[in-house]
């Protein structure tokens, strides 16, 4: 057995519905831009170029129900909603009629984002870690396998402030699919067994600040709730 010379830090997880069982994290690869009204609500063409990644930590995971703190160096936190799908087997250059089978499951959750970071970071050319990638920046929903639940393809996704809804659309109107996702990312970098994905939000993003309560869903996956702390 290894020894280290510190403890090893803990394994980052998933909680997965009906069960006490968790999914172990690996790492979290974000889609940007995938739905057209949010691509020209940031300023953008809403052509099919090729999509983009990020990436999250997997320790940026906070679960449902819990308070997320304000973050520093931010005066314009927002919120967004995705789609989140697990890999479930590990893959590389994955074609796209395959794609699915590498999926564990599915679950709600948010891409929350300090974007006044990220715009100073675009028009400097910059990476986008200090806007994407921060402490508590992935609030996640428990999982439902795809043994349970099957695959989402379509159905309403929404996010509300305070119980006023800002996100509404549907999940049919991602401009790259998830079995797409899946096998251009693999084509990038080998997708492994607890690789989470988030694939994008809709348009009607925007700020929160202390106090405001985010409730969120997907259709067949149930909902998440926080607390902006
Ligand atoms: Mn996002």
């Amino acid at each position: 057995m290894t020894a280290y010379v510190l403890p090893p830090p803990p394994v980052n997880s998933l909680a997965v519905s009906g069960s006490g069982e968790r999914f172990p994290v690996r790492r979290i690869l974000c889609v940007g831009r995938n739905y057209e009204a949010h691509a020209r609500e940031m300023g953008k063409d809403p052509t099919r170029e090729k999509p983009f990644f990020f990436m999250k930590p997997a320790d940026t995971i906070i679960d449902d129900g819990a308070t997320m703190p304000y973050p520093p160096l931010t005066a314009n936190l927002h919120y967004e909603i995705e789609l989140v799908l697990a890999i479930g087997k590990d893959g590389a250059n994955i074609p796209e009629d395959r794609a699915l089978e590498h999926v564990w499951g599915y679950a709600v959750g948010l891409d929350m984002t300090r974007r006044d970071l990220q715009t100073e970071a675009k028009d400097h050319g910059r990476p986008w870690e200090w806007g994407k990638a921060f402490d508590h920046s992935a609030p996640i929903a428990p999982l439902h396998s795809v043994a349970k639940v099957g695959h989402i393809a379509k159905g309403r996704i929404w996010l509300a402030v305070n119980g006023k809804v800002k996100q509404d659309q549907d999940v049919a109107d991602l401009i790259w699919s998830v079995p797409e996702i899946i096998s251009i990312c693999s084509k990038s970098v080998e997708l492994k067994a607890g690789d989470i994905i988030m694939t994008g939000t809709p348009s009607g993003v925007g700020a929160v600040v202390k106090g405001d309560r985010i409730t969120g869903g997907v259709a067949g996956l149930g909902e998440i709730a926080i607390t902006i702390g």
